[in-house]
C-alpha cells in the first residue's frame, strides 16, 4: 500500500484537544508499531512485544524532536481493536499534540474516521454492537444513571438478555423447521405447550427489556421540564432559583420572556433541562402571540410541566381549563401546579404545609405546590419539596425500571419492539391461527430484529448509522 492509503495504519488524537498535561494519540492496524518506530528514538520498537512500555523522542522526517513520549504497544488480537495498537502518550498542549499527529501522517498513517477504532474492535469480534454502542454513550453520558446504563451496556447486560431470548427462540425455530420439513405427513414433533412457554418467556425479557426505554431517552437526552404559566407568575425567578443561576429574563413587565430559555441542574442522578416559556396569554401583540404558540409547542415536547401561577391571583377559568385538555390529551405527563409569591400571601394554616392539596390544582388534578420563588433565589434549598416532588413524579413513569442498570437506546428499542410483535404473531400462529410456515417466518423475522440489536445481523446502513455518532479516535 501506498503511504496513508487505504491499507494504511489509522491515527488520531484519542483526548480532547485544548491545554491539558497530556494528550494520547492511537495509532492503529497492520505496521502500525513499524510505523511509530519509524519516527522513535529507539528503532528496536519496532520489534516490541504487546503490553510493553516506551520512554523516548519522537522525531519528524527530518530527525528533529517533536515531543518525549511514552509508546505503549499492543499486539493484535490481544488489543482493543484486535490489531497492532499503539498509544502515544505527548504533552498535552494542543501544538504539541497537533505535531505529534502530523509527524505520523508524514510517516504514512491516515487520519482514522470518527468511530474506525470501535468499528474494528466490533468487525474483530472483541465487543458486540450492542456494547460498542455503549463505548459511544460511556463518552458522552453526561448524568449518573446514563453513565451507569452505559456501563452496564458495556459489560454485556443488554446483550446477554438479547441473547437469553435469542436461545428460545432459535430452539423454538430448529423445532418448528424441523415440523416444516415433514408437514406433507402431518407430524407435530414439537410440543406445543412447551414452544408456547418459550415464546411466553421471550416475550416477556423483551418486556422488560422494553420498560427501560424511557429511561434510556431520559437518561441520554435529559428530562425536560417546561414552566408554563401566566405572564409575570414568576416563571423566570422559579427557573433561576431552581437552577441558582441567572439564565432566563426577569421583569416586571407582563410577558418579557418571549423565547425559550433553558438552564440545567442534576437531580436524582439524571440531568434535568428546564425550559422557560413565554406565558400563555391569548393577546393581540403578534410577538408575544408567537411566544405563546412557542410555549404550547414546548409543552407537547415536556417530559414535565412545571405550571406557575401567582397565588395572589389564584388559578382561573381559562387555565384550568388549558389544564384539563392537557390531562385529556397527555394523561402521563407530571403536572406540578406552583402557587408562586406565597411571601405576599398571608402564611397558610400550619396542618396546610406543602404540598398543599390537590384542590388548589383544580379540575386538573396536578399537586399544588406553595413556594417563594423569589425567597428561594437567595435560599435555594426552600425549593427541595418541590425538586422531589418533581423528581417522583419523573421516576412514577419509569415503570421501576431505575432499579436495574439497563436502559436500552432508541435503536435497540425499535428492535426490540418489532422482535416483540413478531414473537406475538408466532405465539398467535401456535394457538391455531396460523400454519407452521408462518410460525416459522414470524420466528426468523424476530431472530432478524434480535441480532441487529447486538450486531449478530448487520448492514453497512446500521454500521454507519451506529459509529457516526462516536468521536474521532474512538
Ligand atoms: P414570568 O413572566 O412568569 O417569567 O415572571 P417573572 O419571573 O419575570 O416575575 C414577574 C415579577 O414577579 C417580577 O417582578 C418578579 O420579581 C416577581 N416575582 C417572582 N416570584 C416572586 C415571588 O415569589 N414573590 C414575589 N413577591 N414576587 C415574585
Ligand atoms: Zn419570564
Amino acid at each position: 500500500d501506498a503511504p496513508g492509503g487505504a491499507g494504511a495504519p489509522i491515527a488520531a488524537l484519542a483526548t480532547a484537544r485544548g491545554t491539558a498535561a497530556l494528550a494520547v494519540v492511537r495509532v492503529g492496524g497492520a505496521g502500525a508499531v513499524d510505523l511509530v518506530a519509524s519516527r522513535f528514538s529507539h528503532p528496536a520498537l519496532a520489534t516490541a512485544a504487546g503490553r510493553t512500555v516506551h520512554v523516548g523522542w519522537l522525531r519528524d522526517g527530518a530527525g528533529r524532536p517533536v515531543d518525549q513520549v511514552v509508546c505503549v504497544v499492543w499486539r493484535g488480537p490481544h488489543s482493543s481493536t484486535g490489531e497492532d495498537v499503539v498509544e502515544v502518550t505527548c504533552h498535552g498542549g494542543d501544538a504539541v499534540a497537533q505535531a505529534v499527529l502530523r509527524t505520523l501522517y508524514d510517516a504514512g498513517a491516515r487520519p482514522a474516521p470518527a468511530g474506525e477504532f470501535t468499528r474494528r474492535a466490533f468487525l474483530n469480534g472483541k465487543l458486540d454492537l450492542a456494547q460498542a454502542e455503549a463505548v459511544a454513550d460511556l463518552v458522552h453520558a453526561e448524568s449518573r444513571v446514563g453513565h451507569r446504563a452505559a456501563v452496564a451496556a458495556l459489560r454485556g447486560r443488554v446483550s446477554d438478555a438479547v441473547a437469553e431470548v435469542r436461545e428460545a427462540l432459535v430452539e423454538t425455530a430448529a423445532l418448528v423447521e424441523l415440523e416444516l420439513d415433514f408437514a406433507e405427513e402431518d407430524v407435530e414433533f414439537a410440543d406445543r405447550a412447551a414452544l408456547g412457554a418459550l415464546l411466553d418467556r421471550a416475550d416477556a425479557v423483551l418486556g422488560e427489556l422494553l420498560s427501560t426505554a424511557r429511561l434510556g431517552a431520559l437518561a441520554r437526552d435529559g428530562v425536560r421540564v417546561v414552566l408554563g404559566g401566566r405572564p409575570n407568575a414568576g416563571k423566570s425567578t422559579l427557573l433561576n432559583a431552581l437552577v441558582g443561576q441567572d439564565r432566563a429574563i426577569v421583569s416586571p413587565t407582563p410577558g418579557t420572556t418571549r423565547d425559550a430559555v433553558e438552564a440545567e441542574a442534576e437531580l436524582g442522578g439524571l440531568r434535568f433541562r428546564f425550559v422557560d416559556t413565554a406565558g400563555l396569554r391569548e393577546t393581540a401583540d403578534a410577538v408575544e402571540a408567537e411566544g405563546t404558540r412557542r410555549a404550547r409547542a414546548a409543552i407537547d415536547g415536556a417530559d414535565a410541566l412545571l405550571y406557575v401561577v401567582d397565588a395572589t391571583i389564584g388559578l382561573d377559568a381559562e387555565e384550568r381549563a388549558f389544564l384539563d385538555g392537557l390531562a385529556a390529551r397527555r394523561p402521563a405527563l407530571p403536572v406540578l401546579v406552583v402557587h408562586n409569591k406565597a411571601d405576599l400571601r398571608p402564611a397558610p394554616p400550619a396542618d396546610a404545609a406543602p404540598p398543599s392539596p390537590a384542590d388548589a390544582a383544580g379540575a386538573a388534578g396536578g399537586a399544588g405546590w406553595s413556594v417563594s420563588a423569589r425567597e428561594a433565589l437567595a435560599a435555594p434549598a426552600a425549593l427541595d419539596g418541590l425538586r422531589g416532588a418533581l423528581l417522583d413524579a419523573v421516576r412514577a413513569g419509569l415503570a421501576g425500571a431505575e432499579a436495574g442498570e439497563v436502559a436500552v437506546n432508541e435503536r435497540h428499542r425499535a428492535h426490540l419492539d418489532a422482535a416483540r410483535g413478531a414473537v406475538r404473531r408466532a405465539r398467535a400462529a401456535l394457538d391455531g391461527r396460523g400454519g407452521a410456515d408462518t410460525l416459522a417466518l414470524d420466528l426468523r423475522a424476530a431472530l432478524r430484529e434480535l441480532g441487529l440489536v447486538t450486531g449478530a445481523v448487520t448492514t453497512e446502513h446500521v454500521l454507519d448509522a451506529v459509529f457516526s455518532r462516536f468521536c474521532i479516535g474512538k
